[in-house]
C-alpha cells in the first residue's frame, strides 16, 4: 500500500493541510496516474466545508485530474505507461444497471463511486481525490487526453466541462437556441464556450458588472447584469434554455421569469439551502425546471474530443498546492478567472 502525499480537510472549519494517504497497488484493470494538474471545483469547497452535510473526513478533494500513466495492471488495454490520461468525478460503478448500460454511470442505481468522498465497491473504504501525487482507477473510468492542448487547461474539462456539456447536449442546444448562462465562474465560463461552439446564441447572466468584458471575450453575444432592472426586462420571456451554475443561495423564480413558453431551466449549481418554487411559475408558460449531474464516461470522452476538435479549453489561473485555502476564499467572493488549477509539482 504505497503512501502518497496529498492535501486533506480534516474537518469543516480548519484549512486544507498536507496529509498522507495510502493508495492500493494496481489491480489487473487499474491505470495508475502521476497527477500533473488538478482543477479546483466549487464542489471541492462545498465538501471541504461540509456545506451539504455529507462529508466523510478526512476528505482529499479534487476531481479534475490530468497526468501521465506510471503503471498499468496486466489486463489493461486502453493505456500504456507514458500516456496522458485523465480522471473526472467517477472512478467506478456497478456496470450492470440500466443507467450504466446507457453510459450514465453518474446515475448508477447500484451506487456510482465518486473520485473523492466515495465508497469503494469492494468495501475497502473511502476514495481520495486529486489533491495528491497519484491516483488509480479501472481503465473504464480513465479518459484519453489530447496532447495538442495545454494539459493544465484541459484539467477543468473533467468536471466543469462535462457538467455543462451534458445538459447542453441532452436539451439539444444548438443553432437557433437562445441560451442564458447564469454565473460566470468555472462552470459558467465553460458553458459559454461550449454553447457558442455548438452554435447557440449565448447571453451571460452575471451579478458582477466587471465580468462583462471577459464574458464577451469568452464568446457570449450579450451580457446582462442581473441587478440591472432595464437589462433584466430586455430578456424577460426570452430564453429557450438557462443553465444555472450559481453556487450560492439565489431566487430561482427570478430567473424562471426569463424563460419563454416551453423554456427549460437546468440547475447544475448546488446551493446548500433548499429552494421554494411556486407551481404557478412553471404552469404559466409550460416551463421546466430540471437538474443535471456531471456526465457519464462515454459522454465525457465525447466532450474531451469535441473540445480538442473545437479548440476549447478552460481559462485558468495556475496555483501552488499551498495556495489552496486562499483560492477557496477567492472562490467564495466570486473572484475566479475562471478556474484555479493546482500545479501538482508544487506538492
Ligand atoms: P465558481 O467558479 O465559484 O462559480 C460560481 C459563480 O456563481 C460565481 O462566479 C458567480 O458568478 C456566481 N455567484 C456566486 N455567488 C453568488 C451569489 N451570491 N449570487 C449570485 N451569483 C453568485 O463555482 P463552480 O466551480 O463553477 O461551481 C458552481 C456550482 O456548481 C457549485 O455549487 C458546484 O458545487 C456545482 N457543481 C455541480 C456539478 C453537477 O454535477 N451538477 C458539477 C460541478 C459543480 P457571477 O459573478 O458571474 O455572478
Ligand atoms: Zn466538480
Ligand atoms: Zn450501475
Amino acid at each position: 500500500m504505497p503512501a502518497t502525499k496529498a492535501y486533506a480537510a480534516e474537518n469543516a472549519t480548519t484549512p486544507v493541510v498536507p496529509f498522507t494517504i495510502e493508495r492500493r497497488n494496481p489491480k489487473p484493470h487499474d491505470v495508475q496516474i502521476e497527477i500533473l494538474y488538478c482543477g479546483v471545483c466549487h464542489s471541492d469547497l462545498h465538501f471541504a466545508r461540509n456545506d451539504w452535510g455529507m462529508t466523510v473526513y478526512p476528505v482529499v478533494p479534487g476531481h479534475e485530474i490530468v497526468g501521465r500513466v506510471t503503471a498499468v495492471g496486466g489486463h489493461v488495454k486502453k493505456f500504456k505507461v507514458g500516456d496522458l490520461a485523465g480522471i473526472g468525478c467517477l472512478v467506478d460503478s456497478c456496470r450492470e444497471c440500466d443507467n450504466c448500460k446507457d453510459g450514465l454511470e453518474q446515475y448508477c442505481s447500484g451506487g456510482a463511486v465518486f473520485s473523492y468522498n466515495g465508497n469503494e465497491r469492494d468495501g475497502s473504504g473511502n476514495t481520495y481525490g486529486g489533491y495528491s501525487k497519484s491516483i488509480l482507477a479501472h481503465e473504464d473510468f480513465v479518459l484519453r487526453i489530447s496532447d495538442k492542448q495545454p494539459l493544465e487547461a484541459i484539467a477543468p474539462l473533467l468536471c466543469a466541462g462535462i457538467t455543462t456539456y451534458s445538459p447542453l447536449r441532452h436539451w439539444k442546444v444548438g443553432k437557433g437556441t437562445k441560451v442564458g448562462v447564469l454565473g460566470l465562474g468555472g462552470l459558467g465560463h465553460m458553458a459559454v464556450k461550449l454553447a457558442v461552439a455548438m452554435g447557440a446564441e449565448v447571453t451571460m447572466l452575471s451579478h458582477t458588472a466587471a465580468k462583462e468584458t471577459d464574458a464577451k471575450r469568452l464568446g457570449a453575444h450579450k451580457f446582462v447584469l442581473t441587478s440591472n432592472e432595464e437589462q433584466i426586462k430586455s430578456v424577460t420571456g426570452y430564453f429557450d434554455f438557462i443553465l444555472d451554475t450559481v453556487s450560492a443561495e439565489h431566487d430561482y423564480n427570478f430567473y424562471l421569469a426569463l424563460l419563454r413558453t416551453n423554456g427549460v431551466m437546468v440547475c447544475v449549481g448546488v446551493p446548500p439551502a433548499p429552494a421554494v418554487i411556486p407551481a404557478f411559475n412553471l404552469i404559466f408558460g409550460r416551463k421546466s425546471f430540471a437538474g443535471s449531474l456531471i456526465g457519464g464516461i462515454p459522454e465525457t470522452q465525447e466532450m474531451l474530443d469535441f473540445c480538442a476538435e473545437h479548440n476549447v479549453v478552460s481559462d485558468i489561473e495556475l496555483i501552488r498546492m499551498d495556495q489552496i485555502n486562499e483560492a477557496y476564499e477567492r472562490m467564495i467572493k466570486g473572484d475566479v478567472r475562471y478556474r484555479f488549477v493546482i500545479d501538482m509539482s508544487s506538492l
